[in-house]
């Protein structure tokens, strides 16, 4: 692997920047002398109420140190080992959390199911349920919809809310992994419960470091019945931190004056000021709809390889391929025009 040794700002992840000042000063506060443990502090209190605030409702929160344990212990926790979990080809479930959904469920099967730009669709969902009842099939239980997605698209409340039409129908849960849920809100501008309990959804995997945190999800459940025992999951995985006010902290700091979506929206701001730019690019193709902080592109190798030459660092296997270009709370409007004017030479 490469790295960056000279500090450069990057597109190849959200979770290439660093820590925002609201997040680093919470933890800095939090820092000030000792507090109990595991959780019992007054941080983890504080960050608990002020998601269920915003959330406005009376949820459960744990708070874990990544995406990949969030997701895996909220599917376990509505999981039997002969169940499976419907879900996007390309969802991070499925491509890049190297099995644990399988593994921290005792062998729950995912099962992938079809749809456009990163999206799964009712149809699929019901198709995924319907083509076996049988006692040989791992039985449906769960939907896993990423918002947004790993494509960079989001789900509208109506798209949401028909997922959820067939779910009911076939007694399936909702489980979102929302890795940029807080780009989600910022595209859609709608409330937080308006995508998530209002529609369906029964556990929300909230993504802390891709908004600016230097770790850690939160996972909240809408439906308190399915957290039962789901602190002795999260000890048993290796993820209830001792000193846990350094996880917690940051999402009072986040939350409190409104950083969390200030951040999204000008990550998602700084993505359509780039898609407006590279459009314009003769011979650069544009992937996927640009609804959240990334856009995808196609590239020939050639030019590419001369954009990795001049120090740019994308990824280029997420999805479908495609160069993904990905920007995160500290994304510049000249980091912006700088890679899309590196672009322009090298296409020309
Ligand atoms: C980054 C990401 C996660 C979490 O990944 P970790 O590396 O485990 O924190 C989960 N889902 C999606 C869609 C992501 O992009």
């Amino acid at each position: 692997m490469s790295t960056t040794t000279d500090g450069k700002r990057q597109f190849a992840s959200d979770n290439y920047a660093g820590i925002c000042p609201e997040a680093w000063e919470a933890m800095a506060r939090a820092n000030a002398g000792h507090a109990r443990s595991y959780g019992d502090d007054p941080w983890t209190a504080r960050a608990a109420d002020l998601i269920r605030e915003l959330f406005e409702t009376d949820c459960e929160v744990f708070f874990v140190f990544n995406g990949t344990a969030a997701n895996s212990l909220a599917l376990a926790s509505m999981c039997q080992s002969y169940h499976s979990i419907v879900c996007s080809e390309v969802a991070h479930v499925e491509t890049d959390e190297c099995g644990a959904p399988e593994f921290f469920s005792n062998g729950t099967k995912v099962l992938t199911a079809a749809g456009e730009s990163g999206k799964i669709d009712a149809a699929a969902v019901d198709w995924a349920v319907r083509r076996r009842t049988d006692i040989h099939y791992p039985k449906p239980r769960v939907v896993s919809v990423t918002q947004a997605t790993e494509l960079g698209t989001v789900y509208g409340v109506d798209e949401l809310k028909s997922i959820w039409a067939r779910a009911k129908s076939h007694d399936l849960r909702i489980h979102m992994d929302g890795a940029r849920f807080a780009n989600a809100v910022a595209s859609l501008g709608c409330t937080p419960k308006e995508i998530t309990w209002q529609a369906g959804v029964d556990v929300l995997c909230f993504g802390g470091t891709k908004n600016g945190m230097a770790v850690g999800d939160a996972v909240v459940f809408f439906d308190r019945n399915l957290a039962r025992e789901f602190d002795y999951r999260c000890k048993q995985a290796g993820q209830l931190s001792s000193k846990m006010r350094f996880l917690s902290a940051p999402w009072v700091g986040m939350l409190e004056g409104g950083a969390w979506l200030r951040h999204a929206r000008h990550a998602n701001a700084m993505a359509e000021l780039l898609h407006t730019l590279v459009s314009a690019i003769p011979g650069v193709l544009v992937r996927y709809p640009r609804q959240a902080n990334s856009i995808f592109l196609g590239l020939s190798p050639e030019v590419r390889d001369a954009l990795h030459g001049r120090g740019w660092h994308f990824y280029d296997f997420i999805g479908w391929g495609g160069a993904r270009l990905m920007c995160s709370w500290d994304t510049s409007e000249e980091d912006v025009r700088a890679l899309a004017r590196d672009l322009a030479e090298l296409s020309a």
